[in-house]
């Protein structure tokens, strides 16, 4: 009934998604992990996604926006009209819906259970896009290789999941708990995905602006939610170290892999 694209997509959203919960694991690891490590990991996955959002969905959706009309200011304005509904799209959730940034940096990691909620909240939703993201580059099977965005969104969900079990064992819930809801939440990747999967269908001039969307979407989740909560004033050098580390290493990828 469905095709193979949508199997194989709703199969890589699946894994990529439960990496999270691998994530979450990692809390069974280490007695206690700094807060310098952990915006370490985080910002090292903002590079991941900033080089997966442009190399795997704004440059190759570009390319063939362009081809849509001969007017290269229509094609423009299509795509710069896309990547903007897809960057007010997160907005708009982010305004709709409670949530808070983790403020472990000022605070201290023992926060409460209110605060581990609404930041965990926060975590879920941006996971909507990022699955959506996966789904459309599977759309977009013909003209590009979705395998790298799925290993760029894998490998950022690690440091997630661990931040998303810190803040709750910090709240006082079970480090097994913990982990397994991070596991939970990873698993809303998928449904942002069978999203993009299903509405991709409808033309195939739809792909390439999903995509520019997604870019849209993604871009905004790693400069509004993932980089302020990492930047802290003081290790400016240390946190924009890791931000390239990440994007020369999913170039890499990206330039290897697809
Ligand atoms: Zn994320």
């Amino acid at each position: 009934m469905f095709s193979q694209v949508f199997v194989q997509g709703l199969c890589a959203s699946i894994v990529a998604g439960m990496v999270t919960g691998l994530g979450g694991f990692l809390i069974f690891v280490k007695r206690r992990y700094s807060q310098k490590d952990i915006n370490f990991m985080l910002n090292a996955a903002a590079g991941v996604m900033l080089a997966a959002s442009f190399f795997s969905l704004l440059c190759p959706s570009m390319d063939k926006i362009l081809t849509f009309d001969p007017e290269i200011h229509v094609a423009a304005f299509w795509y710069v009209g896309a990547v903007f509904v897809g960057v007010m799209l997160v907005a708009l959730l982010n305004a709709l819906l409670p949530h808070e940034h983790n403020n472990m940096g000022h605070h201290g990691p023992n926060f409460s259970l209110k605060t581990a909620w609404l930041f965990i909240i926060a975590i879920t939703l941006h996971k909507l896009p990022e699955g959506l993201a996966v789904g459309v580059a599977y759309s977009a099977e013909a003209f590009m290789s979705p395998n790298s965005l799925v290993i760029g969104i894998a490998l950022h969900n690690i440091p997630e999941g661990l931040t998303i079990a810190i803040s709750l064992v910090g709240a006082g819930v079970s480090k097994l708990k913990a982990s397994l809801t991070a596991l939970l939440i990873g698993l809303v990747q998928p449904l942002g995905a069978v999203i993009g999967l299903l509405t991709m269908d409808i033309s195939d001039k739809i792909v390439p602006l999903g995509m520019a969307m997604a870019g849209g979407t993604l871009l905004f989740v790693v400069i509004n939610e993932i980089l302020p909560e990492t930047y802290g004033v003081r290790k400016t050098n240390r946190s924009a170290f890791a931000v390239f580390l990440g994007f020369i290493f999913m170039t890499y990828i990206k330039m290897v892999l697809d």
